[in-house]
């Protein structure tokens, strides 16, 4: 293999607008500051992304159920579970510039003025000092817009789990230890959005609430730190470009007992991908306080408790951006550059093309018509008769489609296809009725980032 590619943030950006992953939003009205939309690859790799974690969440687990709760909740959650008044970021001024920052982040902004500064650097610099700033969306329910009317779009999904605890617990009979898994959009006013999708004032959260006897708390975090890890593993992230790191006491949440963050090595250097919580009785016990209802676990004996709650968190956008940083790729292939999405083939957006080798040639057209029918009926396939073959195979290889079925004269003459791979570029012949068994087998198999460790 060549030496490796240097991944930056602008190749990435670059490549999911030119593929259709990603659109700046609001394009024609001049955009909104870091804002995005998702175009059809984009789509197609976030419902990956999506199923896969709800594979492990909840198809491959007993101990695991679904919940989604509305968006807007009643205001008074977000009172009893710390937001209204805890959920705010420090946030400074520059009066020179007129820039905003979050004072936790200064060591990582640019000066307004001076790019190659912090802010607070240079003599011009003349920061506030620093005042609270709520992250929440406020919004109004109905026609009055009093004080009374006042509701927030949720920044976390949890809430909306812990609200329901009693419910599952009473209706799905489970006992600690169990959780519940949620998908769906977050909101956050974050003072400095930015670096592509990573940090983004909209976006969607995995969440994952496990209620554990308290005794055991310390136990499960550990436990679910390895397993997140090992999800990711097995998703094709490379093992030294994650690390776990646990949190100083001083930069945990208002709710947290003991939070480690998964780490991934993002072109703007390590950061958090995903924040494994232990959330203690903090929230169940908020609750019962607030609402008067008793959140708490009675078990068959009478014995009662409050279970802890260890939380694994993670938005698709944070996984997004890792997994095509981490599967960019570009190298020159018999004298020709081509640039390659190496992602797993659990994750690509599509499993394989099926492309005619002569678009003109009705024969070939009509046996890859076939067996693109037959394909797509299971996987999500693509197919292509559009411009001369190697401009095909770029652009499968730009979306990052492993597999590429070509039709060419030899079908016509013994019913076999080629079928090129995307990493390694081998080609084989293989029947075309054992197609659909291939990739079946082919989609099953382990698979491992050939850009190494
Ligand atoms: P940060 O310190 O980066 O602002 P946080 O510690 O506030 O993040 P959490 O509250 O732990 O973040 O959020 C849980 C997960 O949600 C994060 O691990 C990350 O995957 C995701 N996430 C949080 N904020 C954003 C955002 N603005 N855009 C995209 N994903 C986000």
């Amino acid at each position: 293999m060549a030496e490796t590619t240097e991944v930056t943030m602008d190749k990435i950006v670059s490549l999911c607008r030119r593929r259709g992953f990603v659109f700046p939003s609001s394009e024609i009205y001049g955009g909104l500051g870091s804002t995005y939309d998702f175009g059809h690859y984009g789509v197609l790799l976030r419902d990956n992304i999506r199923q896969l974690w709800l594979r492990a969440m909840v198809r491959e687990r007993d101990d695991i159920v679904a919940l989604d709760s509305a968006i807007i909740l009643n205001p008074k959650v977000w009172e009893a579970s710390g937001h209204v008044g805890g959920f705010t970021d420090p946030l400074v001024d520059c009066r020179t510039c007129k820039l905003r920052f979050r004072e936790d982040q200064l060591a990582d902004a640019q000066c307004g003025r001076k790019p190659s500064k912090h802010p607070g650097e240079t003599p011009d610099c003349d920061l506030t000092e620093a005042r609270q700033f709520n992250l929440m969306f406020e919004t109004h329910v109905g026609a009055l817009e009093d004080a009374s009317s006042a509701a927030y779009l949720r920044p976390e999904t949890a809430q909306g789990i812990f609200i329901n605890f009693k419910n599952v617990l009473q209706l799905a009979r489970r006992k600690p230890p169990f959780g519940i898994a949620q998908i769906g959009k977050a909101f956050r006013n974050e003072i400095t959005p930015g670096n592509f999708v990573f940090r983004v004032r909209e976006f969607e959260l995995m969440e994952m609430e496990y209620f554990v006897p308290p005794n055991e708390a310390a136990k499960w975090h550990s436990y679910w730190i390895e397993a997140r890890m090992a999800w990711y593993l097995k998703y094709g992230l490379r093992e030294s470009m994650l690390r776990v790191r646990e949190h100083g006491e001083d930069e945990r949440s208002h709710y947290s007992t003991a939070t480690s963050d998964i780490e991934y090595l993002y072109p703007i250097g390590w950061s958090e991908l995903e924040g494994i919580a232990n959330r203690g009785a903090y929230d169940l016990t908020q609750h019962t306080e607030h609402s008067g209802t008793k959140l708490e676990y009675v078990g068959e004996g009478g014995e009662r408790y409050t279970p802890w709650v260890i939380e694994p968190a993670v938005s698709i956008e944070r996984i997004f951006v890792a997994l095509l940083v981490d599967a960019y790729d570009e190298e020159v292939v018999a004298e020709r550059q081509r640039t390659v999405l190496r992602l797993h083939p659990a994750m690509a957006p599509v499993k394989a093309a099926v492309l005619p080798l002569i678009a003109r040639d009705e024969n070939m057209v009509g046996h890859a018509r076939k067996l693109y029918e037959e394909l797509r009926g299971e996987w999500l396939v693509e197919y292509d008769d559009g411009g001369q073959i190697g401009r095909r195979y770029r652009r499968q290889d730009e979306i990052g489609t492993p597999f590429a079925f070509t039709i060419d004269e030899q079908t016509l003459a013994d019913s076999t296809v080629t079928v090129r791979d995307r990493d390694s570029l081998a080609q084989e012949r293989l029947p075309i009725s054992g197609v659909p068994a291939w990739l079946g087998d082919a989609l099953r198999r382990d698979w491992r980032s050939p850009k190494g460790g």
